[in-house]
């Protein structure tokens, strides 16, 4: 028997994994069934690629064996095993030298935080922490003579041939690797099958292979009484990886009984998914993805601690379905799987951030998910009206915040208009106006029934002129981001400047008294209004309020200072019309009644836009003066 030393980096790093990781201790199962998937893996290859491995039994198989009375879990694959070099070479020292850098750049200060070193993935070692001995028996394909490593993690390791080694029960001549592991008091909770089948099944369900759980349980004759112990064994993965299978092999069945199981892991809606993208990518980049856009908002869309849908495997291996990154926020609403074939298995999140093959995946699944959207649109119309439904803001939250999916973004958002029922799009809008009409006029602020009864409406209805109806809290400062759409400007009518494109049909007469009425106005109100002008917008009402150029709404406002930020006092321009009778009053009252009417054009003007007087007591008195005259 050889007695090894550990490499001085080996011994540091199982310090560290034991000191620091404690409470990720469950991770080490993943790590082992990790390591029998790729084993596996690679023995499939060889067995299609290499002459002498043609005659190998591949008949893939995990199988972990709990023994609760020795208080042992053992881990046997038979993939491709490892000759007594590889044993040395793979368990005496740290194969994977992205991690001895990892670890040598941790300042020390991190090497004590678990949360960093967990997410970096430890491999083999990771065992150590639940077990105070640990053997690694294995036959390598094509070899006859099996070899046993041992180490109880201190520092040194024996490495020896072994006579009669069997992977699983009674097969003695298989090839593989049987990790058996002498559970201490920190892994004792390994010995319960229900522990054991939950950690597997949240790691290691969609590995691709049949991972089996055996262990003895107790039998209970008719009456319930004990009557001693059977083996149970079962699989317990679903083993499926459907994402990496062909599209032209699965049905919508499939997707959608995948969706469902996969689904309840984010709170539980139990509904078949509205739609579904699967991709294979292959040559430079490796990956399959597969999403799905539920057919109604997750609960939490709105949190800022929503949890992300997406959930990250490497070569079918789970590492994280928890991380933010993998898709942009604004896409938070898929669920579904990124599987990458380039990234390292211990790729921890800091280094998933700044991964070259991450931002690659990223961007081309935002490209593909847009793309499928778009085909959507054009296809079907009543699915796309249901997507919008529920997901219209998220991509407004896109189209303002992602800048280079701008252009296809514009082309999903739906609007409401006054043109059109239901929903419509940008596109639609300028296929619809006038051929001299510049601009793309919206009204933003309040709910969808106000804003469509606003007075501001009035003229661009009386000539033509579409409207688009936007009542989300966000669709001002959206619309305000975009500049030009369609070549057009977006301009918001309740905006001093947006009425460049009525015509000018007022009447001389009417001018006049609009002016005299305004100027009339302007000094009642004095500093309760930035102007007073005369407005071509209005037909029925008699006044309304705009806003100067780039002031915020006061919806706006109200958003800002609800999330604590000091809003400075925004005052509106008053608009009048001309040809109402109010208006006229106004410049032919006394001083007392104009100053009533002034003052009562000004406050209807802002209940109509959805304002809160300052002193609604004061209207309710000057109104009820009025009345009465
Ligand atoms: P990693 O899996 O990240 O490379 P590990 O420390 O877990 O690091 O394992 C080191 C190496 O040992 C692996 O790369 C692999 O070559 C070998 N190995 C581990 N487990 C097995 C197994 N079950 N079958 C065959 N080889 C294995």
């Amino acid at each position: 028997m050889a007695q090894h030393h550990f490499k001085t980096e080996v011994s540091r790093l199982l310090d560290l994994i034991i000191h620091s990781l404690y409470s990720h201790k469950e991770i080490f199962l993943r790590e082992l069934v990790s390591n029998s998937s790729d084993a596996i893996d690679k023995l499939r290859y060889l067995s299609v690629s290499d002459e002498a491995y043609k005659g190998v039994t591949l008949d893939p198989r995990i199988e972990l064996r709990i023994d609760a009375d020795l208080k042992v879990l053992t881990i046997a694959d038979n993939g491709i095993g490892m000759g007594e070099k590889e044993l040395e070479e793979n368990l005496g020292t740290i194969a994977r030298s992205g991690t001895r850098k990892f670890l040598e750049n941790l300042p020390s200060d991190a090497k004590k935080d678990s949360n960093l070193i967990g997410q970096f993935g430890v491999g083999f070692y990771s065992a150590f922490m639940v077990g105070s001995e640990i053997s690694v028996t294995s036959r390598r394909a094509g070899e006859t003579t099996a070899h046993r490593w041992t180490s109880d993690g201190k520092g040194d390791y024996t490495v020896e041939p072994v006579d009669y080694f069997e992977v699983f029960p009674g097969e003695a001549k298989l090839q593989g690797t049987l990790v058996k592991i002498v559970l201490n008091e920190e892994g004792e909770e390994y010995t319960s099958r229900w522990k054991v089948e939950e950690i597997l099944k949240k790691y290691s369900n969609h590995v691709a292979w049949p991972i089996h759980l055996v262990s003895m349980e107790n039998e209970y004759d008719d009456k319930g009484k004990e009557k001693g112990k059977k083996a149970k064994d079962e699989q317990v993965n679903a083993a499926s990886a459907l994402w990496r299978r062909s599209k032209s092999e699965l049905k919508d069945e499939d997707y959608i009984e995948f969706y469902k199981g996969f689904s309840s892991g984010f709170g539980g809606f139990d509904e078949e998914p509205l739609h579904w993208i699967h991709t294979k990518a292959e040559g430079t980049l490796e990956y399959s993805s597969l999403f799905f856009i539920p057919k109604k908002a997750p609960f939490d869309l709105y949190r800022a601690d929503y949890k992300p849908g997406v959930k990250l495997f490497v070569r079918r291996v789970f590492i994280t379905d928890d991380e933010k990154e993998l898709l942009p926020v604004w896409l938070r609403f898929i669920r579904g799987v990124i599987d990458s074939e380039d990234l390292p298995l211990n790729v921890s999140r800091e280094i998933l951030q700044q991964n070259r093959v991450m931002a690659q995946i990223r961007a081309a699944s935002v490209k593909k998910i847009l793309g499928e959207l778009g085909d959507l649109a054009k296809g079907n119309t009543e699915k796309y009206n249901q997507f919008i439904g529920e997901f219209n803001r998220p991509l407004k939250e896109g189209l303002y915040s992602d800048f280079a999916n701008r252009e296809s973004l514009m082309g999903l958002v739906r609007w409401k208009s006054t043109a059109v029922e239901g929903w419509t799009s940008f596109a639609d809008y300028k296929a619809r106006k006038k051929d001299e009409q510049k601009a793309i006029y919206y009204l933003s602020g309040g709910d969808e029934d106000r804003l469509r009864k606003s007075p501001l409406l009035e003229v661009y209805k009386k000539e033509g002129i579409e409207v688009l109806i936007c009542p989300d809290e966000i669709d001002e400062i959206v619309l305000g981001s975009l500049g030009k759409v369609e070549e057009l400007d977006l301009k918001a009518i309740n905006r001093s400047d947006a009425d460049a494109d009525l015509a000018k049909n007022d009447k001389p007469e009417d001018g006049n008294l609009a002016k005299k009425a305004c100027e009339r106005a302007k000094k009642i109100l004095g500093d309760a209004v930035k102007d007073v002008r005369p407005s071509k917008r209005l037909a029925d009402s008699p006044a309304c309020v705009v806003l100067d150029g780039d002031d915020p709404s006061v919806k706006l406002r109200e958003m800002f200072r609800e999330m604590g930020n000091e809003m400075p006092e925004i005052k509106p321009i008053l608009e009048l019309n001309g040809s109402h009778a109010l208006v006229k009053r106004l410049v032919e009252a006394d001083d007392a009644a104009a100053e009533d009417i002034a003052q009562v054009l000004l406050a209807q003007s802002m209940l109509v836009e959805g304002i809160t007087l300052k002193d609604p007591a004061a209207f309710a008195t000057r109104l009820n003066r009025l009345l009465s005259l």
